[in-house]
């Protein structure tokens, strides 16, 4: 993993666009509510969440219920999460190439986690606050 702020940036956007290209990562998208929920919590609120939720789910060396334990909806990190393959340490493998087994550092979760963010990020940039929304 790299360590200047360009490095990631391109990082971040290069993982979009090769995840773009899986049918299944690239169906996901936020519910109406987890927009809503997002704009009203703001992105520093978010992007702890994001943080911590990384940390408390996919970081350990064997997650507790490893590949089942991202649920697909209930906030916009777990749905960021599916999209961006950071749901398990499966698919953190075989899609960001860290290896399973070990615990995640503060570096991997950070990053993972900001991939996470500029996908949700990206979600609300795509889907600008209406007057009415449903939730
Ligand atoms: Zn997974």
């Amino acid at each position: 993993m790299t360590t200047s702020v360009e490095d990631e940036q391109r990082w971040i956007s290069e993982t979009l666009e090769r995840l773009s290209h899986s049918q299944f990562r690239d169906k996901f998208q936020l519910a109406d509510k987890d927009r809503v929920y997002a704009r009203a919590k703001g992105k520093a609120t978010i992007d702890r969440h994001a943080r911590e939720m990384l940390r408390d789910r996919v970081g350990a060396a064997e997650p507790k219920n490893d590949g089942r334990q991202t649920p697909w909806r209930g906030h916009p990190v777990f749905t960021a999460q599916h999209a961006t393959a950071t749901c398990c340490r499966g698919c953190i493998e075989k899609w960001h190439h860290i290896p399973k087994g070990r615990e995640l550092t503060d570096d991997e979760v950070n990053r993972l986690a900001d991939l996470v963010m500029a996908w949700i990020e990206r979600d609300l940039v795509n889907h600008p606050a209406r007057w009415f929304v449903k939730s």
